[in-house]
């Protein structure tokens, strides 16, 4: 009898193989911003993590933390409370890089200059890796400057939240060696509106407080601290709440049930309750709000740098595929439509990481006193975290779709980018909070404004579109103080938008290369108005542009 035949009906032609194996540091906007903001700080192992980054290795621990959420233990065998989250080995071994590199609170403990935006550099390059597990990064980090209103609980827990060791176990934070923090304002009556939380704190003599009431999203409920805001006799107040009481006995902090989210799948958002739970106040009773807002700033640089790295990454992906997959007898990238649309998102992308990385800089500058550099991150900071997660989810689709059929298909790993895209945008304050913040950083920090026209103008006179743009900003920002409040509030979004946009093309003329600095005032600012472009539809650029050095900027390999 004759030997079965192989079953073969084709052999598989024109498949690009995913993006892995690249070093995601090997990002040119990336590395000449790290040199501008932190001339004095390098970041060692950058390249290192990026190739950790972009290693099938870790593509693959991506892949295993979302598709095995993290799933709720309230009980155990017997019956016991004991509101355990329990996260596939993936996710831990994410952490433990994060953690590992300083991604978290290390920067607070380095008193070189820069530290913050080498931190900031290494966190923008390892959330490419997974997006999800940044959220206990980002609040770790963020907890600092609000604890630091309480030097005895800052002395107590911030070597511990700055350690590099990762320690996912659950006991007293005293007797950790890492700790990570998280933070919980959003009750099931409002988030935006926090003032409107109903959950109580009681004096309980030592500083000491027990908070009752619920939050209807925390984050990373297995933090081993929260920043909690509560009503207090003396007002509303932020406390410090341990998951574990110094004893070693689990604090009365009730995980109801895990949210079933549209994205951001490895991580777990929960709804939470405390029954009389132990907590410490920090910072002047009664300014709880003003306290935990030293949280929010920080979480909203990371919003800001981690949707420059979906940006990124998206953009990367893209250019790779089209540079490798062929119709039409030619690559993909060849055909002039794609190379628009491909040219038009490096453009974004470019500028978002820009944004982001100055942005880092100010932060780092101000946290060392500088003045000038905390009045223009009052303003420009509220105005990216609006403009930049609002144009993520954008990219997101455009750079799925450059893939055609195989971007819709979990395999490519787009469509986990797209179902994160939005989230940056939506805590932290949601985009027409942040907007509204813009009107409240020109009300209540005069100097803000001057402070962002003074960085803008650092570019005037080398484009007339610019120029014009930036001409177009004094007014509105003139018109913005006259404006009445609703009037203002109606155009709020336009005026954000404009101060993110015009910084943007400010910093990409001084910075970026005349191809790119170019293509962006001339699709942006064209029109004397800023836009992004007509309708906001990426890949409708003007004519005449010299694309070829913009997609350079999102090829992979060929940067020194
Ligand atoms: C995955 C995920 C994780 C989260 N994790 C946490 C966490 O760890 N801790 C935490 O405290 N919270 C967390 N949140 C909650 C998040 O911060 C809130 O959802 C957000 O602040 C918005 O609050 P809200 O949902 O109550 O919406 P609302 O406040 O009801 O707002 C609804 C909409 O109205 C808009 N709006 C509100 N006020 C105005 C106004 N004055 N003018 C115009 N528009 C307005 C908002 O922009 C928003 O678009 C998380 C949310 C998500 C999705």
């Amino acid at each position: 009898m004759a030997p079965a035949l192989p079953h073969v009906t084709h052999e598989v032609l024109n498949q690009v193989p995913p993006l892995a194996g690249y070093d995601v540091a090997d990002d040119p906007a990336l590395i000449e911003a790290l040199q501008r903001e932190a001339p004095a700080a390098a970041a060692p192992g950058l390249h290192e993590l990026g190739v950790r980054a972009g290693s099938g290795q870790t593509r693959e621990l991506a892949r295993l933390a979302n598709e095995h959420p993290p799933v709720l233990r309230t009980h155990d065998c017997l019956g016991n409370r004991i509101d355990e989250v329990e996260f596939h080995p993936a996710w831990h071994e994410l952490m433990a890089t994060a953690v590992g590199s300083g991604l978290h609170a290390a920067p607070w403990r380095d008193g070189t200059p820069g530290a913050h935006v080498a931190r900031a550099a290494k966190f923008y390059v390892w959330m490419q890796a997974e997006g999800g597990h940044g959220c206990p990064i980002s609040m770790t980090y963020a907890a600092v400057p609000a604890l630091r209103h309480e030097p005895i609980l800052a002395s107590r827990f911030e070597p511990l939240l700055a350690s590099r060791c990762y320690e996912p176990s659950l006991r007293a934070a005293d007797r950790k060696a890492g700790l990570l923090a998280g933070m919980a304002m959003t009750e099931k009556q409002g988030g935006s509106d926090v003032r409107a939380g109903t959950t109580r704190a009681v004096p309980a003599g030592d500083d000491g407080y027990l908070i009752t009431g619920h939050k209807w999203f925390c984050s990373a409920p297995m933090c081993d601290l929260f920043l909690v805001l509560a009503q207090a006799p003396e007002g509303f107040g932020c406390f410090l709440l341990p998951r574990v009481l110094p004893g070693g006995t689990r604090n009365s902090m009730r995980i109801q049930r895990l949210k079933d989210k549209l994205g951001n799948s490895s991580n777990a958002s929960a709804e939470v309750e405390y029954d009389a739970a132990f907590a410490w106040r920090v910072g002047e009773p009664g300014r709880g709000v003003r306290t935990i807002l030293e949280m929010v700033s920080a979480t909203r640089l990371d919003c800001v740098l981690g949707s420059a790295a979906a940006m990124r990454q998206a953009c990367v992906c893209a250019v790779h595929y089209a540079g490798l997959r062929r119709a039409f007898g030619t690559t993909l990238v060849s055909h002039p439509l794609m190379a628009s649309v491909l040219a038009d998102l490096t453009l974004e992308s470019e500028a978002a990481t820009t944004l982001g990385m100055r942005l880092a800089g100010a932060a780092d500058r101000a946290a060392r006193g500088d003045a000038g550099e905390a009045a223009l991150l009052r303003l420009a900071l509220p105005a990216a975290k609006y403009w930049v997660c609002k144009r993520t989810p954008m990219v997101a689709a455009e750079a799925l779709e450059c893939l055609g059929g195989n971007g819709y298909v979990e395999e490519s790993g787009m469509p986990r980018l797209y179902r994160d895209a939005p989230l940056n945008s939506v805590w932290e304050g949601s985009g027409n909070v942040t907007a509204l913040d813009v009107l409240r950083a020109l009300a209540t920090a005069p100097g803000s404004a001057d402070a962002l026209l003074a960085e803008v103008d650092l570019a005037a006179g080398g484009d007339r579109r610019l120029d014009a743009a930036a001409a177009g900003l004094r007014r509105e920002l003139k018109d913005a103080a006259s404006a009445c409040g609703a009037e203002a509030q109606y155009r709020a979004r336009r005026l954000a938008g404009l101060i993110a946009v015009t910084l943007q093309a400010s910093l990409l003329a001084r910075h970026a290369p005349g191809a790119v600095a170019d293509a962006f005032c001339a699709s942006r600012a064209g029109s004397g108005e800023l836009t992004a472009g007509p309708g906001g539809v990426f890949g409708a650029l003007p004519d005449g542009l010299d694309t070829g050095p913009v997609l350079d900027r999102a090829r992979i390999g060929i940067h020194g």
